[in-house]
């Protein structure tokens, strides 16, 4: 079992990963609840939620709630539905909710919490790899019509559980989508994590789920240590976003779902490390890190038939834009990231390049 503890200015709680955990939540969960709501999707539910139950069944009031699995889930009748689900089970302020999925429940069911009764109690129990990543941090919400993630709140969890024998059954390409993140974190922190990730994460074939647990513990410390310094993203958690400028317009040019969130942020990494050398005049090790990826089953290079104005184009209406150039986190070396505006000239030069 992995543990640690994570500090923002509103709150401290535990990380704790290991094989089973979900087995033992009760243990874990150090304070008592007058309920327990669990959140989950409809491939999770058949595979955890009876051992979650169980886990509970010395409680009175233990209840569940199962959302569609996918996206669409994030939306605002769903959210409704769990409210006055909530709502009609009359539950009081000492509730509490807990999350037991990837990325969509986490976030939903944390909105739900931040909201419901003016704030409850929620846990995060990940089921996926990217969630090493959601969990952590705070931000819950749920999607709009026009935006992804445009309504929602910055709510921590009293504790992460995360119980890495659920990997076990998570898709190929869910899990693919996840490691680009673990990498991503192994890159922004210090070449040491960089090494032993590169060295501990060789082929996708050959990762066992006990090394998995230290190293989804390594990348939860770089979140949770960016977390506890700016927990609003006014500084330093800007780095996270490491990858995610071309990321985030190659998942929208190329249609949500040709992509994962995971497979535009690996291609997003590559051509920010490419922009990083054109920038700052040195050189990075380009070639090592599109090797990795590639053995990790992540693509490295932009898909054929996307339109490169058109990148440049999403790009520009991305969040972090100033005075009409594009933000990008670069690298000045393995550890040391910097946010940085480019001009639109270099973006489009180097793109040019990125071919398949
Ligand atoms: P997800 O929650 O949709 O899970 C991916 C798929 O895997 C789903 O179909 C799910 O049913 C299935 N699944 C989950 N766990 C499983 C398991 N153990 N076994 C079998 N199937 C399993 O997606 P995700 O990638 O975990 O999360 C994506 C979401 O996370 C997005 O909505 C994104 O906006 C959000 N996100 C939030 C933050 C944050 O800081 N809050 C950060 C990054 C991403
Ligand atoms: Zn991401």
């Amino acid at each position: 079992m992995e543990q640690f503890t994570i500090t923002t200015p509103h709150k401290t709680y535990p990380v704790v990963i290991g094989k089973g955990l979900r087995h033992q939540l009760l243990e874990l969960l150090k304070k008592e609840f007058s309920a327990y709501v669990i959140v989950t999707d409809s491939q999770i539910a058949p595979l955890y939620l009876e051992d979650v139950k169980k886990a509970l069944m010395s409680k009175p009031k233990v209840y569940s709630y199962v959302v569609p699995s996918g996206e669409a889930s994030k939306d605002f009748d769903t959210y409704k539905r769990l409210i006055d689900y909530m709502v009609e089970l009359n539950l009081d302020r000492q509730c509490c909710v807990i999350a037991l999925g990837g990325g969509v429940v986490g976030d939903l069911a944390g909105f739900v919490a931040a909201s419901f009764l003016r704030g409850v109690a929620f846990v995060q129990m990940p089921t996926t790899l990217l969630a090493h990543d959601s969990s952590l941090g705070g931000k819950v919400g749920i999607n709009h019509d026009l935006g992804k993630n445009l309504i929602g709140a910055f709510y921590h969890p009293e504790a992460v559980i995360y119980d890495t024998e659920t990997l076990s059954s998570l898709p190929e390409k869910e899990w693919r989508s996840g490691l680009a993140e673990v990498v991503k974190h192994g890159i922004i922190d210090s070449k040491a994590l960089y090494d032993k990730m590169r060295q501990l994460l060789p082929e996708r074939q050959a990762i066992s789920v006990e090394v998995m647990a230290s190293i989804l513990k390594e990348a939860m410390m770089v979140k949770a240590n960016i977390v506890a310094q700016d927990e609003t993203e006014s500084g330093v958690r800007k780095f996270l976003n490491f990858g995610h400028t071309l990321g985030h317009a190659l998942e929208k040019e190329s249609g949500y779902g040709a992509l994962t969130h995971g497979e535009g942020v690996a291609i997003g990494m590559i051509f920010a490390l490419k922009l990083s050398e054109r920038v700052y005049h040195h050189s990075l090790p380009i070639e090592e890190i599109t090797d990795w990826l590639g053995r990790l089953g992540l693509p490295t290079s932009i898909p054929k038939g996307l339109d490169k104005a058109k990148l440049v184009q999403t790009m520009k209406y991305d969040k972090k834009r100033t005075d009409g150039q594009i933000v990008f986190v670069l690298l000045k070396a393995i550890g040391e990231p910097k946010t940085q505006a480019v001009p639109e000239d270099l973006i489009i030069e180097v793109l040019e390049d990125f071919h398949e």
